[in-house]
């Protein structure tokens, strides 16, 4: 039997039996139980799912401004949380902050788009944007962190998944000491970024350690905690938005775009398009509840 659970999330709240009726009747589904989640967010048990009515479902609630996802229904056993930074956790591209900040012309918005885009090489433009630091005073840093914007339902996400026993890791190709303020505000047990080389005069060396500034480098630190720990991919639930995200989102038992690009969008099923990042507990089934602030 191919039970899987639908997890349905809006913004607004609604009437869950008009919801659950409007699924039986457009995708023909056997519910064979549900779960009110929260006002806006709602659990459908379905008998043998097919997994050609995924097309549908994308169309009929993108046009409802509904989010939803799709898991087994056997398997609940899920470990470790893995959540990008820039632009899933905070709404800042970090680094475009900091280059912006020292007035360079580069265009930095771009070339950051390209690189999240997948169209070009990552570490290149890794390189070419920190070079663009060299000689700034690392103070810089405080001016970046004062225009640090959290998304909603972040902290909300990472309490409540660590109050389950998972082991939540911030994973990104930004830098220390960034990551570290934002993964600490947060609440992360775990933060793996680059890092920022300074020299004698506390001033950015123009170069950087890299740790998570390949592309498939958060792939690489999927296996080291499935190593290190026993753990399997299945067993992993991550959030992200850009090309540096597909692997790791790819091979995560539950790997979730957020508020994504395209080529997350093209390649990755489960998404949130329009609500926060609470939605990611929504998708596990977790009741509102159960939910820590
Ligand atoms: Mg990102």
């Amino acid at each position: 039997m191919n039970n899987k659970f639908l997890s349905l999330v809006a913004n607004e709240k609604f009437v869950a039996d008009e919801l659950i009726n409007f699924c039986k009747e457009s995708f023909s589904f056997k519910i064979l139980s549900t779960r009110i989640l929260s006002n806006h967010a709602l659990e459908i048990e379905i008998e043998n799912f097919d997994k050609n009515k995924i097309q549908d479902l994308n169309k009929i609630f993108n046009q409802k401004q509904i989010d939803f996802c799709i898991r087994d229904k056997n398997f609940k056993d899920f470990k470790v949380l893995l959540c990008d930074m820039d632009a899933t956790m905070i709404a800042n591209e970090t680094l475009d902050d900091l280059v912006k900040i020292t007035g360079s012309d580069f265009n930095v918005d771009e070339t950051s788009k390209l690189a999240m885009e997948g169209k070009i090489d990552l570490r290149t433009t890794l390189k070419n944007r920190v070079e663009i630091l060299k000689g700034q005073p690392k103070s810089l840093i405080d001016e970046v962190l004062k225009g640090i914007k959290f998304n909603p339902g972040g902290k909300t996400l990472v309490s409540t998944l660590n109050n389950l026993g998972f082991e939540s890791n911030l994973i990104t190709g930004g830098f220390k000491p960034i990551s570290t303020y934002v993964g600490e505000k947060l609440g992360f047990k775990n933060i793996v970024s680059n890092e920022f080389n300074f020299d004698e005069k506390d001033c950015f060396t123009g170069d950087y350690i890299p740790i998570t500034g390949e592309k498939n480098s958060k792939y690489k630190y999927m296996e080291t905690i499935s190593l290190d720990k026993n753990i399997s991919f299945k067993e992993m639930v991550s959030v992200g938005d850009g090309s540096n995200d597909l692997q790791m989102l790819k091979h995560s038992g539950l790997g979730i775009g957020y508020h994504a690009h395209q080529i997350i969008k093209d390649n990755i099923n489960l998404q949130i398009k329009f609500t926060d990042l609470k939605s990611v507990l929504f998708y596990l089934g977790i009741q509102e509840s159960q939910f820590i602030d």
